[in-house]
């Protein structure tokens, strides 16, 4: 590879959120995507897409179909209709990177080092080597990174983040046709989950709202308590962003998908929102629209962020009553939903 590149549009992250921008890129400019991985090789996700966002995605790849939620709230079992669909993230990513490709983005293997905003210069490194890349438009979207702060204006102040961990195991679910999550006295700030997949196989997983990592213990206990004893197939996890950013354009940088917040705080759901979203970003820095304004009025940024003010909310004012209020909160978006009693 030579090294020194030009494009017009520069993606970092060929994740979901990078994958699926420059598909929609690649159509009006020059696209180049990278990442310091493999596309199709991350696992840090449940899987659980809404099927109306799975179906808008247009991919083929395996899936099993969900009709409700179930929730477990210590012991108390509630279930309301959801249509959803559950996907192994590796397969996702890998099929989305490949409309990518075929929409006419380039892909490097190289991982980010620094970007200069005067010159519209990007650093990679390739190896032993380090390339530059001359960009129009430079994409961030490599995922939540609390503690780099690339933009200077960017960030006013850091983002408090989760984290989940999840798993995928042999084995049947024992909640077959639903997304099952449970919330226990163990871990009352946050879930646990058992999500059927394609194959004979689940996805479990804990989530949780304190930064830093999830207790392997936590873990142990839903496996145990839900009696799962498949062999594991792969392992992952990641942060959870828990507000959206309020400045996701810089002059000719942008943020997207986990790179800009993009979850929603109160169930650690990014894929719809990311891709709900994907359409106004592309068309936005094609036509280099001020994104900062289009997103502060979205739909999706008062969502995300009125999700984010509750999670802070619950989470302040439980630590004051010295009680715990997530459960209480999941307890009653189940019953708002129009909740059928499964005990
Ligand atoms: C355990 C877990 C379970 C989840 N379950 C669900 C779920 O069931 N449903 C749902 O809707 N959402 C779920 N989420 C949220 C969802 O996974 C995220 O919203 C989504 O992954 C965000 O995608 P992204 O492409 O923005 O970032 P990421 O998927 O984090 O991708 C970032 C990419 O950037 C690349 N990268 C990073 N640094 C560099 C660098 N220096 N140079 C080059 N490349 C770089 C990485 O290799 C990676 O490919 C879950 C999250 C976690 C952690």
């Amino acid at each position: 590879m030579r090294n020194r590149l030009k494009t017009d549009c520069l993606v970092i992250g060929a994740s979901y959120a990078g994958s699926i921008l420059a598909a929609k890129l690649a159509k009006n400019a020059e696209t180049l995507l990278i990442d310091k991985s493999q596309p199709g090789q991350l696992m840090n996700c449940g899987g659980g897409l809404p099927e109306k966002t799975f179906k808008k995605l247009e991919l083929d790849i395996p899936f099993v179909r969900t009709d409700k939620i179930t929730m477990n709230i210590k012991g108390l079992v509630r279930s309301f209709p959801a249509k959803y669909v559950v996907i192994d993230r590796r397969d996702l990513n890998l099929a989305l990177y490949e409309k990518a490709v075929a929409a006419g983005a380039k892909f490097a293997k190289m991982s980010y080092i620094e970007h200069s905003s005067e010159t519209n210069v990007a650093k990679f490194a390739l190896k032993t080597e380090t390339v530059e890349v001359e960009y129009k438009k430079l994409i961030f979207a490599d995922g939540f990174h609390p503690s780099r702060i690339r933009i200077p204006q960017r960030v006013t102040k850091r983002l408090k983040c989760g984290a989940a961990k999840v798993l995928i195991i042999e084995g049947e679910t024992p909640y077959p046709d639903t997304l099952y999550f449970k919330i226990t006295k163990d871990n009352p700030t946050g879930y646990s989950w058992v999500f059927p997949m394609p194959e004979k196989r689940l996805n479990i997983g804990v989530g949780g709202f304190h930064s830093g990592t999830v207790p392997e213990s936590l873990i142990d206990n839903l496996k145990e308590s839900e009696n799962l004893k498949g062999k594991t197939i792969i392992r992952g996890g990641g942060v959870l962003p828990l507000s959206p950013i309020k400045k996701v354009q810089d002059h000719d940088t942008y943020l997207f998908g986990n790179a800009a917040g993009m979850v929603y705080a109160l169930n650690g759901e990014g894929l719809k929102h990311i891709f709900d979203i994907s359409e106004k970003w592309a068309t936005s820095i094609i036509a280099d629209d001020n994104l900062n304004f289009k997103w502060k009025f979205s739909s999706t940024y008062f969502k995300l962020n009125f999700a984010s003010m509750g999670l802070k909310g619950m989470l302040s004012f439980g630590k004051l009553l010295n009680r715990p209020l997530y459960p209480l909160a999941c307890r009653a978006a189940a019953k708002s939903r129009n909740i059928i009693h499964m005990d």
